[in-house]
Protein backbone atom coordinates (compact mmCIF):
# COMPACT_ATOMS: atom_id res chain seq x y z
CA UNK A 1 0.00 0.00 0.00
CA UNK A 2 1.39 3.21 -1.02
CA UNK A 3 2.07 5.76 2.01
CA UNK A 4 -0.52 8.26 2.94
CA UNK A 5 0.17 12.20 2.15
CA UNK A 6 0.30 13.60 5.22
CA UNK A 7 -0.52 17.31 5.96
CA UNK A 8 -0.09 17.95 9.37
CA UNK A 9 -0.96 21.56 10.72
CA UNK A 10 1.76 22.06 13.23
CA UNK A 11 5.29 21.20 12.27
CA UNK A 12 5.92 17.73 13.68
CA UNK A 13 9.27 16.72 16.18
CA UNK A 14 11.81 16.06 13.97
CA UNK A 15 13.52 14.00 16.78
CA UNK A 16 16.38 12.51 14.55
CA UNK A 17 20.28 13.40 14.73
CA UNK A 18 20.87 12.80 11.17
CA UNK A 19 18.66 12.91 7.62
CA UNK A 20 19.14 10.45 4.93
CA UNK A 21 20.03 11.18 1.15
CA UNK A 22 18.82 9.28 -1.86
CA UNK A 23 22.48 9.49 -3.21
CA UNK A 24 25.84 11.37 -4.39
CA UNK A 25 23.39 14.11 -6.50
CA UNK A 26 21.66 14.95 -3.54
CA UNK A 27 24.12 15.40 -1.24
CA UNK A 28 25.43 17.65 -3.56
CA UNK A 29 22.17 19.73 -4.20
CA UNK A 30 23.18 20.27 -0.07
CA UNK A 31 25.77 21.83 -0.45
CA UNK A 32 24.96 23.66 -3.50
CA UNK A 33 21.62 24.67 -2.55
CA UNK A 34 21.71 26.61 0.99
CA UNK A 35 18.42 25.82 2.80
CA UNK A 36 17.11 22.63 0.14
CA UNK A 37 17.57 19.47 2.47
CA UNK A 38 18.83 19.02 5.69
CA UNK A 39 22.04 16.84 6.76
CA UNK A 40 22.51 16.68 10.74
CA UNK A 41 20.48 18.14 13.00
CA UNK A 42 23.48 20.13 14.86
CA UNK A 43 24.11 21.97 11.63
CA UNK A 44 20.19 22.23 10.84
CA UNK A 45 17.12 21.54 11.92
CA UNK A 46 13.11 22.06 11.09
CA UNK A 47 12.55 22.47 14.93
CA UNK A 48 15.34 24.87 15.22
CA UNK A 49 15.14 26.23 12.20
CA UNK A 50 11.67 26.95 13.25
CA UNK A 51 12.18 28.44 16.26
CA UNK A 52 15.13 30.88 14.69
CA UNK A 53 12.99 32.10 12.28
CA UNK A 54 9.74 32.85 14.33
CA UNK A 55 12.43 34.82 16.92
CA UNK A 56 14.07 36.57 14.16
CA UNK A 57 10.65 38.04 12.91
CA UNK A 58 9.38 39.06 15.99
CA UNK A 59 13.14 40.90 16.50
CA UNK A 60 12.72 42.09 12.50
CA UNK A 61 16.44 41.01 11.82
CA UNK A 62 18.44 39.05 8.84
CA UNK A 63 18.63 35.99 10.62
CA UNK A 64 19.17 34.04 13.89
CA UNK A 65 20.38 30.75 15.28
CA UNK A 66 18.70 28.72 18.45
CA UNK A 67 21.31 27.62 20.92
CA UNK A 68 20.99 25.19 24.07
CA UNK A 69 20.58 27.92 26.67
CA UNK A 70 20.66 31.81 27.02
CA UNK A 71 24.08 31.68 28.19
CA UNK A 72 24.95 29.52 24.48
CA UNK A 73 23.27 32.66 23.12
CA UNK A 74 25.34 35.80 25.08
CA UNK A 75 28.65 33.10 23.93
CA UNK A 76 27.93 32.83 20.35
CA UNK A 77 27.03 37.04 20.19
CA UNK A 78 30.37 37.65 21.81
CA UNK A 79 32.48 35.54 19.31
CA UNK A 80 30.48 36.81 16.91
CA UNK A 81 32.45 40.25 17.25
CA UNK A 82 35.67 38.99 19.49
CA UNK A 83 38.60 36.99 19.73
CA UNK A 84 41.75 37.17 21.56
CA UNK A 85 43.56 40.61 22.42
CA UNK A 86 39.75 42.49 21.87
CA UNK A 87 37.49 44.35 25.08
CA UNK A 88 33.97 44.07 25.78
CA UNK A 89 32.01 46.79 27.60
CA UNK A 90 29.81 45.56 29.78
CA UNK A 91 26.98 47.56 31.43
CA UNK A 92 27.25 46.88 35.33
CA UNK A 93 23.66 46.07 35.78
CA UNK A 94 23.60 42.28 34.05
CA UNK A 95 22.51 39.02 34.60
CA UNK A 96 25.00 37.38 37.30
CA UNK A 97 25.77 34.51 34.51
CA UNK A 98 26.85 36.99 31.80
CA UNK A 99 29.62 38.34 33.95
CA UNK A 100 30.33 35.01 35.07
CA UNK A 101 30.97 34.17 31.60
CA UNK A 102 32.93 37.47 30.81
CA UNK A 103 35.42 36.97 33.96
CA UNK A 104 36.02 33.34 34.54
CA UNK A 105 36.35 32.20 30.83
CA UNK A 106 35.85 34.73 28.28
CA UNK A 107 38.99 36.34 30.07
CA UNK A 108 41.01 33.00 29.93
CA UNK A 109 40.95 33.47 25.99
CA UNK A 110 42.08 37.07 25.56
CA UNK A 111 38.70 38.72 25.61
CA UNK A 112 38.90 41.71 28.49
CA UNK A 113 36.11 43.12 29.64
CA UNK A 114 35.34 46.82 31.66
CA UNK A 115 31.75 47.48 33.92
CA UNK A 116 30.09 50.53 32.47
CA UNK A 117 27.61 52.10 35.55
CA UNK A 118 24.48 52.97 34.34
CA UNK A 119 24.92 56.75 34.17
CA UNK A 120 27.81 55.95 31.83
CA UNK A 121 25.86 54.36 29.07
CA UNK A 122 25.60 57.09 26.69
CA UNK A 123 29.13 58.77 27.20
CA UNK A 124 31.21 55.52 26.96
CA UNK A 125 34.38 58.23 26.26
CA UNK A 126 35.89 57.07 29.71
CA UNK A 127 35.80 53.06 28.70
CA UNK A 128 36.22 52.52 25.11
CA UNK A 129 39.80 51.55 24.41
CA UNK A 130 41.15 51.12 21.03
CA UNK A 131 40.67 47.28 20.91
CA UNK A 132 36.91 47.59 22.20
CA UNK A 133 34.30 45.87 20.14
CA UNK A 134 31.29 45.85 21.50
CA UNK A 135 28.68 46.97 24.34
CA UNK A 136 26.61 44.69 26.01
CA UNK A 137 23.64 45.42 28.16
CA UNK A 138 19.82 44.61 29.03
CA UNK A 139 16.82 46.42 27.74
CA UNK A 140 15.74 46.40 31.62
CA UNK A 141 18.19 44.47 33.81
CA UNK A 142 17.77 42.44 36.77
CA UNK A 143 16.87 42.59 39.37
CA UNK A 144 16.24 46.87 39.49
CA UNK A 145 14.31 46.81 36.18
CA UNK A 146 16.62 49.91 35.23
CA UNK A 147 15.33 50.43 31.30
CA UNK A 148 18.56 51.18 29.19
CA UNK A 149 17.28 53.80 25.76
CA UNK A 150 18.77 51.89 23.32
CA UNK A 151 18.86 54.34 20.61
CA UNK A 152 21.30 56.66 22.47
CA UNK A 153 22.65 53.12 23.85
CA UNK A 154 23.61 52.76 19.83
CA UNK A 155 24.36 56.06 18.63
CA UNK A 156 27.41 55.88 21.58
CA UNK A 157 28.84 52.88 20.63
CA UNK A 158 28.37 53.08 16.99
CA UNK A 159 29.87 57.04 17.19
CA UNK A 160 33.49 54.69 18.86
CA UNK A 161 32.96 52.43 16.53
CA UNK A 162 31.18 49.77 18.82
CA UNK A 163 28.67 47.09 18.15
CA UNK A 164 25.65 47.24 20.47
CA UNK A 165 24.38 43.48 21.79
CA UNK A 166 21.36 43.82 23.67
CA UNK A 167 19.76 41.13 25.94
CA UNK A 168 16.19 41.57 25.39
CA UNK A 169 15.11 38.51 27.52
CA UNK A 170 13.69 40.67 30.29
CA UNK A 171 11.42 43.11 28.15
CA UNK A 172 10.83 40.64 24.79
CA UNK A 173 9.75 41.84 21.45
CA UNK A 174 6.56 42.32 22.40
CA UNK A 175 7.44 45.40 24.03
CA UNK A 176 10.63 46.63 22.58
CA UNK A 177 12.62 45.62 19.38
CA UNK A 178 16.54 46.80 19.82
CA UNK A 179 17.26 46.20 16.41
CA UNK A 180 15.09 48.76 15.64
CA UNK A 181 16.73 51.36 17.82
CA UNK A 182 20.12 50.29 16.07
CA UNK A 183 21.48 47.55 18.08
CA UNK A 184 23.21 45.15 16.14
CA UNK A 185 22.69 41.66 17.84
CA UNK A 186 19.86 40.60 19.83
CA UNK A 187 19.47 37.95 22.45
CA UNK A 188 17.10 35.99 24.43
CA UNK A 189 17.48 33.10 27.03
CA UNK A 190 14.18 31.27 25.06
CA UNK A 191 14.07 29.65 28.82
CA UNK A 192 12.02 32.91 29.95
CA UNK A 193 9.21 34.80 28.00
CA UNK A 194 10.09 33.18 24.58
CA UNK A 195 9.14 29.78 25.67
CA UNK A 196 7.12 30.78 28.90
CA UNK A 197 6.20 27.61 30.50
CA UNK A 198 9.03 26.86 33.05
CA UNK A 199 9.77 24.28 31.02
CA UNK A 200 12.56 24.69 28.56
CA UNK A 201 15.89 25.55 28.16
CA UNK A 202 17.01 27.39 25.56
CA UNK A 203 18.23 30.73 23.94
CA UNK A 204 18.48 32.58 20.46
CA UNK A 205 20.68 35.51 18.82
CA UNK A 206 19.37 37.63 16.17
CA UNK A 207 21.39 40.02 14.02
CA UNK A 208 20.80 43.14 12.30
CA UNK A 209 22.71 42.23 8.91
CA UNK A 210 23.04 39.34 6.77
CA UNK A 211 26.89 38.88 7.15
CA UNK A 212 26.48 39.07 11.40
CA UNK A 213 23.84 36.09 10.59
CA UNK A 214 25.63 33.77 8.71
CA UNK A 215 29.02 34.18 11.26
CA UNK A 216 26.46 33.40 14.18
CA UNK A 217 25.07 30.30 12.53
CA UNK A 218 28.96 29.44 11.63
CA UNK A 219 29.32 29.83 15.35
CA UNK A 220 26.43 27.76 16.70
CA UNK A 221 27.57 24.80 14.13
CA UNK A 222 31.05 24.85 14.79
CA UNK A 223 31.30 24.99 18.49
CA UNK A 224 28.00 22.86 18.87
CA UNK A 225 25.58 25.64 20.49
CA UNK A 226 22.42 24.41 18.86
CA UNK A 227 19.58 23.40 20.35
CA UNK A 228 17.67 19.54 20.02
CA UNK A 229 14.57 19.68 18.48
CA UNK A 230 12.19 18.66 21.36
CA UNK A 231 13.32 21.55 23.16
CA UNK A 232 12.75 23.59 19.86
CA UNK A 233 9.62 22.53 18.94
CA UNK A 234 8.43 23.64 22.83
CA UNK A 235 9.60 26.84 22.53
CA UNK A 236 7.91 27.32 18.91
CA UNK A 237 4.50 26.40 20.93
CA UNK A 238 5.34 28.43 23.82
CA UNK A 239 6.17 30.96 20.90
CA UNK A 240 3.13 31.01 19.55
CA UNK A 241 0.81 32.92 23.31
CA UNK A 242 3.60 35.32 23.66
CA UNK A 243 2.10 38.10 22.59
CA UNK A 244 -0.99 37.19 25.09
CA UNK A 245 1.29 36.29 27.71
CA UNK A 246 3.08 39.24 27.95
CA UNK A 247 0.01 41.26 27.88
CA UNK A 248 -1.25 39.54 30.77
CA UNK A 249 2.24 39.85 32.36
CA UNK A 250 2.48 43.09 31.83
CA UNK A 251 -1.44 44.05 33.47
CA UNK A 252 -0.94 42.18 36.45
CA UNK A 253 2.49 43.18 37.51
CA UNK A 254 1.23 46.95 37.15
CA UNK A 255 -1.06 45.72 39.77
CA UNK A 256 1.07 43.91 41.48
CA UNK A 257 3.08 46.77 41.82
CA UNK A 258 0.72 49.45 42.88
CA UNK A 259 -0.71 47.42 45.39
CA UNK A 260 3.08 46.76 47.22
CA UNK A 261 3.59 50.23 46.78
CA UNK A 262 0.85 51.33 49.05
CA UNK A 263 1.82 48.42 51.34
CA UNK A 264 3.08 49.45 54.65
CA UNK A 265 5.47 46.00 55.11
CA UNK A 266 7.19 47.34 51.38
CA UNK A 267 10.09 50.01 51.62
CA UNK A 268 10.20 50.32 47.81
CA UNK A 269 9.19 49.07 44.78
CA UNK A 270 10.99 48.66 41.48
CA UNK A 271 8.81 49.14 38.03
CA UNK A 272 9.27 50.92 35.11
CA UNK A 273 5.52 51.02 35.37
CA UNK A 274 4.54 53.16 38.04
CA UNK A 275 5.15 56.75 37.47
CA UNK A 276 7.72 57.41 40.34
CA UNK A 277 10.25 55.12 38.59
CA UNK A 278 13.49 57.21 37.20
CA UNK A 279 12.85 55.65 33.95
CA UNK A 280 9.21 55.59 33.64
CA UNK A 281 8.97 58.21 30.69
CA UNK A 282 11.08 55.75 28.41
CA UNK A 283 9.85 53.12 29.45
CA UNK A 284 6.57 53.81 28.19
CA UNK A 285 7.90 55.05 24.53
CA UNK A 286 10.66 52.62 24.45
CA UNK A 287 7.77 49.98 26.19
CA UNK A 288 4.89 50.01 23.60
CA UNK A 289 3.00 51.16 26.81
CA UNK A 290 3.35 47.94 28.72
CA UNK A 291 5.80 47.32 31.42
CA UNK A 292 6.52 43.19 31.48
CA UNK A 293 6.32 41.10 34.34
CA UNK A 294 9.19 41.43 36.36
CA UNK A 295 9.34 43.75 39.60
CA UNK A 296 11.39 44.11 42.60
CA UNK A 297 10.37 44.98 45.83
CA UNK A 298 12.24 46.11 49.29
CA UNK A 299 11.25 44.25 52.44
CA UNK A 300 12.98 45.50 56.43
CA UNK A 301 16.84 43.61 55.87
CA UNK A 302 16.24 40.77 58.01
CA UNK A 303 16.64 37.24 56.51
CA UNK A 304 13.52 36.25 58.74
CA UNK A 305 10.98 38.54 57.75
CA UNK A 306 11.50 37.66 54.09
CA UNK A 307 11.77 33.82 55.48
CA UNK A 308 8.23 34.34 56.98
CA UNK A 309 7.17 36.25 53.19
CA UNK A 310 8.56 33.11 51.29
CA UNK A 311 7.47 30.59 53.53
CA UNK A 312 3.63 32.33 53.58
CA UNK A 313 3.24 32.79 49.86
CA UNK A 314 1.52 30.23 47.85
CA UNK A 315 1.37 31.46 44.89
CA UNK A 316 4.63 33.07 44.76
CA UNK A 317 7.29 29.95 45.53
CA UNK A 318 10.93 30.75 45.84
CA UNK A 319 12.22 29.42 42.27
CA UNK A 320 15.17 31.14 41.10
CA UNK A 321 13.66 32.14 37.31
CA UNK A 322 10.98 33.77 35.90
CA UNK A 323 8.90 34.46 32.93
CA UNK A 324 6.78 31.08 33.56
CA UNK A 325 3.28 31.32 33.09
CA UNK A 326 3.00 30.69 37.11
CA UNK A 327 3.89 33.41 39.81
CA UNK A 328 7.04 32.98 41.14
CA UNK A 329 9.64 34.98 43.44
CA UNK A 330 13.20 34.97 43.63
CA UNK A 331 16.06 36.48 45.87
CA UNK A 332 18.82 37.81 44.10
CA UNK A 333 21.22 38.59 46.69
CA UNK A 334 21.50 34.59 47.58
CA UNK A 335 20.78 33.33 44.13
CA UNK A 336 21.37 35.75 40.62
CA UNK A 337 23.71 38.07 42.28
CA UNK A 338 25.29 35.94 44.70
CA UNK A 339 28.89 36.21 42.70
CA UNK A 340 28.84 39.75 42.70
CA UNK A 341 31.56 41.66 45.22
CA UNK A 342 30.12 43.20 48.14
CA UNK A 343 30.98 46.53 46.54
CA UNK A 344 28.91 45.82 43.75
CA UNK A 345 26.33 44.75 45.88
CA UNK A 346 26.03 47.76 47.66
CA UNK A 347 26.62 49.99 44.61
CA UNK A 348 23.23 48.14 43.04
CA UNK A 349 21.46 48.20 46.90
CA UNK A 350 20.88 44.46 46.48
CA UNK A 351 20.43 43.47 50.23
CA UNK A 352 18.94 40.71 52.50
CA UNK A 353 15.77 42.87 52.13
CA UNK A 354 15.25 42.68 48.36
CA UNK A 355 13.36 40.04 46.83
CA UNK A 356 12.03 39.74 43.43
CA UNK A 357 8.68 38.75 41.75
CA UNK A 358 7.95 37.47 38.63
CA UNK A 359 4.29 38.24 38.08
CA UNK A 360 1.97 35.30 36.04
CA UNK A 361 -1.27 35.48 34.95
CA UNK A 362 -3.26 33.47 37.32
CA UNK A 363 -6.69 35.72 37.68
CA UNK A 364 -5.15 38.90 39.63
CA UNK A 365 -7.44 38.46 42.67
CA UNK A 366 -5.64 35.77 43.58
CA UNK A 367 -2.17 37.15 43.37
CA UNK A 368 -3.01 39.97 45.96
CA UNK A 369 -5.11 37.78 48.31
CA UNK A 370 -1.68 35.64 48.24
CA UNK A 371 0.36 38.60 48.66
CA UNK A 372 -1.71 40.58 51.49
CA UNK A 373 -1.72 37.39 53.69
CA UNK A 374 2.28 36.82 53.15
CA UNK A 375 2.95 40.59 53.97
CA UNK A 376 0.20 41.03 56.76
C1 LIG B 1 18.21 33.51 32.45
C2 LIG B 1 18.91 34.61 31.77
C3 LIG B 1 20.02 34.36 30.95
C4 LIG B 1 20.62 32.97 30.79
O1 LIG B 1 19.74 32.13 30.14
P1 LIG B 1 19.76 30.51 30.32
O2 LIG B 1 18.67 30.08 29.43
O3 LIG B 1 19.52 30.25 31.78
O4 LIG B 1 21.10 30.04 29.91
C5 LIG B 1 20.60 35.43 30.30
N1 LIG B 1 20.13 36.68 30.44
C6 LIG B 1 19.08 36.96 31.23
C7 LIG B 1 18.63 38.37 31.37
C8 LIG B 1 18.44 35.94 31.92
O5 LIG B 1 17.41 36.23 32.72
Amino acid sequence: MDQPTIHPKITPIYQTSVFKFEDLDAVQQYFDEPGSSYMYSRNGNPNSDELAGAVNRWEGGAGAVATGSGMAAIFAAMLTYCQAGDHVLCAADIYGGSAALLNLELSRLGISVSYVPFESLYDLAGYAQPNSKLLLCETMSNPLLRVVDLHAAAKECHRHGLKLVVDNTFSTPVLTRPLAYGADLVLHSVTKYLAGHSDVTAGAVVARTAEDAARLRQIGVVFGLTLSPMESWLAVRGMKTMRLRVAAHSENALVVAEFLAEHPAVQAVYYPGLPDHPQHALAVTQGAGRFGGMLSFRLPDDAAVVNRFMQRSERFPFAPSLAGVDSSCSHPLSTSHRALTDAQRAELGITVGLVRLSVGIEPIEDLLADLAQALD
